[in-house]
This record gives structure tokens, sequence and C-alpha cells, in this order.
């Protein structure tokens, strides 16, 4: 059998003409015409990728894009009206692997189903590769992980406060990539944070007094006139 697909979809006629080109393929298809019941299919069950209307009775489809990702890396193509802009920013955003506008091709549908479908296989593979705890982060003597939201230097805790645990989170995601001041604003105090990006360098001063200079390392470096990074140890 074939990867397992879930359409949601609520233009039955579409939704039926996709399903029948989709099993037709070697597909297995599931289906639903309802974002709540999708949100909660696609939770409890087992898909290799969603496709997902966006204008949906129930819950729309951005919003069942975002409460997947939080707890599911199944990829996902959304179904977008034409030139709605706007749902296919906010969809890539929110963690879908693709969109297609509607009305599409059959074929290129096809073919992004395939991409996408090759491309997590491709993630799944290269994280499988390495055996690290999932949200937990290295470097050197340090571990952060997300789950219990703690940072251990060794077998020594650090204390850190939520934001400064927000901002070394950030930079352990994106060693060896230098963030912005902005960049790092944006992440950690969020959009609509309207203040100095000084308030970044603060941070990572306290970060620097908790981290650097308690166990002797030169972890986070300014670059000068850019902003931030942490270097993998090479
Ligand atoms: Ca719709």
């Amino acid at each position: 059998m074939g990867a397992h697909i879930l359409v949601v979809e609520d233009e039955e006629k579409l939704a039926r003409f996709v399903e029948l080109e989709l099993l037709h393929e070697g597909y297995e298809v599931s289906k639903t015409a309802n974002g709540r019941d999708a949100l909660k299919m696609a939770v409890a069950g087992k898909y290799d990728l969603i496709l997902l209307d966006i204008m949906l009775p129930g819950l729309n489809g951005l919003e069942v894009l975002r409460r997947l990702q939080q707890d599911k890396p199944t990829p996902v193509i959304l179904l977008t009206a034409r030139d709605a802009v706007m749902d296919k920013v906010s969809g890539l955003d929110a963690g879908a692997a693709d969109y297609i506008t509607k009305p599409f091709a059959i074929e290129e549908l096809l073919a992004r189903i395939r991409v996408a479908l090759k491309l997590h296989a491709k993630a799944a593979f290269s994280t499988a590769e390495k055996p690290q705890e999932k949200g937990v982060y290295h470097w050197q003597k340090l571990s952060l992980s997300e789950k219990s939201h703690q940072v251990m230097w060794d077998n020594h805790e650090i204390l850190l406060t939520n934001r400064e645990f927000q901002m070394l989170k950030i930079l352990l995601e994106n060693v060896d990539i230098v963030l912005s001041r902005d960049a790092l604003l944006d992440k950690v105090c969020g959009f609509d944070y309207v203040g100095e990006t000084n308030v970044v360098d603060v941070y990572i001063r306290f970060l620097r007094s908790k981290i650097d200079e308690v166990f002797g390392v030169k972890m986070i470096q300014t670059v000068r006139g850019v902003g931030y990074v942490i270097k993998s140890e090479k």
C-alpha cells in the first residue's frame, strides 16, 4: 500500500475527484470535510501527508495546521483560493510544506505530493541518523532541554529567566547561523514588541555572565554590526 493521505476539503466534488486520482496513483486515502474532525484524525491517525483546504467549516485550515504543528511533523500541502497571498504566507509560516492554488491541474498536485513525501522521508531519515533526543540541544558540556525547561553544564544547573532561556534556545537551534538583533528580538519578544533592540544585548550579557564567565568559555559570539552566533565545535 502506498502512502496514506488525508484529504481535508469541504467542496464535495473536488474532494471526491482528488480522492479518486490519489487512489488511482496507489495512495491510501482518508477524507473529511470539517476542520475539527481533520485535527482529531490527524492527531490520532498516522498519515504520511495531509492535503488541507483553508476555508473549512469547524476550524479553518490554518488553525488546524498551527495546532497540528505543535505535536506532529506530518507534511501538509495547503489548498488555497486564488490570490489569497496572506493565506500562503501565513500557511508557510505556520509550517506547511507547500501550497497549491485552486483551481489546479491534478498532475501538478500529484507532483507536489511526490516532492513533499520525498522531502519528508529524507528529513525523517536524517534525524533518525542522529540519536539525539528531540528538543535537547548540546554545546560542549551544556545541554538545554525544551521539555524540562532546564539548562545544565555537566552536572550544574544554570538558572535562567524565561527570556534568557528562549534566547539561548534560539541561538542553539541556529548554530553557525548569525542572528541579527531584530531577528532575536522578534523571536524572543514577539512581533508586536515595540522596543529597543538593545534589549537583546542585555539578555546576551545576562547569558554570558551565567555561562561564559562561570564556565570559562566563549559560547555566544558577537558578530560586529550583525548580531550573535553560537558556533559549532570543530
Ligand atoms: Ca473550502
